[in-house]
């Protein structure tokens, strides 16, 4: 799998730990007293700047110093959407040119960000719109946890409560980037959002499973699982062909805290009574909870998402086998939330149609 560099390292790229060392360093040599360093760090992240400018309580000449020795790079929102139902999607164009995406679902007091970690994906899923653009790139620490820094300093109101990696890209196919990121989310002196309140989805790689499960914060854990079958599971996704199920699912138990199972109807792909017993064996016997997705035809020319009468049998199945299950309501249909489907729509159509990133209601 071909893995290109990341743009170059700036100071958001570090661990707050890191980051806070580099700064005090740099105050020290600058004769600065200590307790300059220790007011630059909440910038970087727990209290957000758009740039050392805007610093006010900092000296004019050390303002200028920090944006030329340690400027703090920002993601360019090409283009948002707001849904009737108040999910908001950002499409961010990077440094290089290139465009991710994230989901901000609103609900009650929870605010959760989907996050992307990858530019593209080289997975390949048939039902994916990221999928079907192919792999161009890994995001860097910065570019994944500043998804979430530049919502907090367009809209501090809707600063995440929750973050989910189901954004573009496979997150454990860039644990380098995702490693720092989920230190960078999750650090008082970062984001400061509980491990518990951080999931990440994978397609069960299993080395970066390994990773994941051996970091001390238990973080949470989504299988992107669609079929409890291996055959039709590698009729959907070509990862089985590498990472079988059966090493998937033993994977999955070095997670102590509860997983979750995501599981994409798609019409008579993965949505017969056989499959939902299947899946209720297998959730039974990884207490997983399974969380049901209609398909967002968007992304998947030649599926059809399953009917939702098809939908509520199926879950009901689940249910009454003891199995814990959640029909997510698709959020954001007005505004293809589904994965990739932005990046996607705004490249294909004619740029005139293209909603500029500031006309947004
Ligand atoms: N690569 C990781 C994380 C990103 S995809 C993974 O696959 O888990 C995040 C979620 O979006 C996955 O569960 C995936 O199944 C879902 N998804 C992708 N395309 C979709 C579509 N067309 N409709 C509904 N969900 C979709
Ligand atoms: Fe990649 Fe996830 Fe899409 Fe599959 S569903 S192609 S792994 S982003």
């Amino acid at each position: 799998m071909t893995t290109r560099r990341t743009t170059p390292a700036t100071i958001l790229d570090l661990p707050p730990a890191e980051a806070a060392s580099r700064l005090a360093g740099w105050c020290q040599e600058r004769n600065l007293p200590a307790f300059r360093a220790r007011q630059l760090l909440p910038y970087l992240w727990s209290r957000p700047l758009p740039a050392w400018g805007d610093a006010t309580d900092l000296p004019r000449s050390l303002r200028d110093q920090l944006q030329a020795d340690w400027p703090l790079p920002r993601l360019d929102l090409a283009q948002e959407q707001i849904s009737s139902d108040g999910t908001r999607k950002f499409l961010w164009r990077l440094a290089d040119g290139e465009a991710i995406e994230s989901v901000l679902i609103p609900s009650g007091e929870r605010r959760t960000l989907c996050i992307s970690s990858q530019a593209g994906c080289a997975l390949g899923c048939i039902f994916c719109a990221t999928g079907r653009m192919g792999f161009r790139r890994n995001l860097s620490p910065f570019e994944i946890a500043g998804q979430a820094r530049e919502v907090i300093l367009r809209t501090p109101d809707l600063r995440p409560t929750n973050i989910v990696f189901m954004g573009m890209g496979e997150p454990l196919l860039n644990w380098p980037g995702v490693d720092v990121a989920l230190t960078i989310l999750n650090a008082p002196e970062g984001l400061g959002i509980g491990a518990r309140h951080i999931t990440v989805s994978t397609v069960g790689i299993v080395p970066g499973m390994q990773a994941l499960a051996a970091r001390p914060e238990q973080f949470r854990l989504a299988i992107s699982l669609h079929a409890a079958d291996p055959e039709r599971r590698l009729a959907l996704m070509p990862i089985e062909k590498k990472y079988h199920l059966a090493e998937v699912l033993q994977a999955a138990r070095a997670f102590t805290k509860r997983i979750t199972f995501e599981y994409v109807l798609i019409g008579g792909r993965n949505d017969t009574d056989r499959d939902a017993d299947q899946l209720a064996r297998l959730a039974r016997r990884m207490s997983a909870l399974v969380n049901l997705l209609p398909l967002h035809p968007g992304g998947a020319p030649g599926l059809t998402p399953t009917a939702p009468a098809r939908i509520r049998a199926f879950a009901d199945r689940l249910l009454t086998q003891g199995v814990e299950a959640v029909v997510r309501r698709s959020r954001g249909l007005d505004i293809s939330a589904a994965c990739g489907q932005l990046r996607v729509e705004s490249e294909a159509r004619p740029a005139r149609s293209r909603k500029p990133a500031d006309a947004t209601p």
